[in-house]
Formats: structure tokens, sequence, C-alpha cells
């Protein structure tokens, strides 16, 4: 089926939620969807690659950025940069691919004002201790970068009312359905439809 123009899908999540596994998984197995590689200005994890997970930049060349207008949104992290280029962005749209901004609510709330029809999903971990026991597992930040997480997280779930869709991810290959069902759902929304297909299969009919 034709469509006109690509899809924005806005996935925000408590940091620890699964949401990075879950947009990867779901940009490998559904076809004409990419994932945004986001600019940042935190060092990069054991195992990131430049390009692929992040473009790791300074806060010198992230503030010009902001300066030139390169930004659909920004914000601030845990004392970092994040922020998705609007040029990429608007690329990708206008040639008919969906693209996943996997961002936070400060960023989401930016993406709300400015993209039209954008479609809003927030990741849920099961519980509290369940998040807590994750950021632990994972072992790349120390106690006080858990507690800072663990805070920020309750404030993201504070915002989850503005999202269009929540998803519990307790078991990874369940949220990954319904993540999947959503997207697919929303591509086959009446105003996506290119008419001039439905139109023209009218008219040779007449
Ligand atoms: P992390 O440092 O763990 O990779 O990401 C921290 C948080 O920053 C996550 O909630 C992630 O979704 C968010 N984030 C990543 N890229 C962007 C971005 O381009 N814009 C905004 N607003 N948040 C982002």
């Amino acid at each position: 089926m034709k469509r006109t123009v690509g899809l924005v899908f806005v996935v925000s999540a408590p940091s620890g939620a699964g949401k990075t596994t879950l947009c990867r998984a779901i940009t490998d197995s559904l076809e004409n969807l990419t994932h945004s590689i986001s600019y940042t200005t935190r060092n990069p994890r054991p195992g990131e690659i430049d390009g692929r997970d992040y473009y790791f930049v300074s806060e010198e060349r992230f503030r010009s950025m902001i300066d030139a207008g390169d930004f659909a949104e920004w914000a601030q992290v845990h004392s970092n940069l994040y922020g998705t280029s609007r040029r990429v962005l608007d690329d990708m749209v206008t040639r008919g691919i969906d693209v996943i901004l996997d961002i936070d609510t400060q960023g989401a709330k930016q993406i709300k004002t400015r993209v039209e029809k954008a479609v809003f999903l927030f990741i849920m971990p099961p519980s509290i201790e369940i998040l807590e026991e994750r950021l632990r597992n994972r072992k790349s930040d120390d106690e006080a970068e858990i507690r800072k997480r663990m805070q920020r997280a309750l404030d993201e779930i504070r915002d989850y009312a503005m999202y269009d869709y929540i998803i519990e991810n307790r078991d990874f290959d369940r949220a990954l359905s319904e993540l999947r069902s959503v997207i697919v759902a929303e591509r086959c929304r009446t105003h996506l439809v290119d008419q001039s297909w439905i139109e023209g299969m009218l008219l040779t009919s007449e």
C-alpha cells in the first residue's frame, strides 16, 4: 500500500526499561522502519560505536548545532546533551520511511508541538523494584549514578499520560509483539494512504 509520508514513532521509557533493545529488535524485524541516531555529548559506553549507537560529539559542537537550528529536539539528560537531527528526520519522513525516535520525555514534548501526527509510545517496567534490579545488573553505572537514574526514572514515568500507547516490558517477546502491533496498525491509518491509489481504482472500474 502506498503512503505519502513516513511516520514518526516517539519511544520513551525510564532508563533500564529495555527500550533500546526493543527499538533495535523492531527496526531489525520490520521493513521501512529506521532508528534515528542521536547526537550526544556523553562518553561512549563499552561496546558503543560512533555512528551506530550515537554520534558522540563535544559540547562545543553540540552547542553550535543548537545555535544553527540543527535539532528537531534536544534535551539535557543526566548532565549530558542529546539531540535529534532535524535534517535526517525530515529527509526520512519525506522519503516515506518510518522513523523511531528513542528519546526522553523532554524531547517527546518538543516533538509533540513540532511534528504533526507523531505517535507516542511509553515503555513501562513491570515495577520500580524490577527497574532498579535491571539498572544494577547492567553494572555500567556506580551507586550514585544508579540513584540518579532511579530518581529520573520516576520523573519520566510521571509524564506517561502524554503518550498514546503504554507497553509493559515484563516479557520481552510480548512487549516486542505489542510494539509491532502498534506500528503496523498506525501504518494502516486512512489519512496516510495515498488516496489517488483508491480513487484511481474507483475511476477505472466506472
Ligand atoms: P543513555 O545515555 O542511557 O543512552 O540515554 C539516556 C536518555 O537519553 C534515554 O532516556 C534516551 O532515550 C535519551 N535520549 C537519547 N537520545 C536522545 C535524543 O536525541 N533526544 C532526547 N531528548 N533524549 C535522548
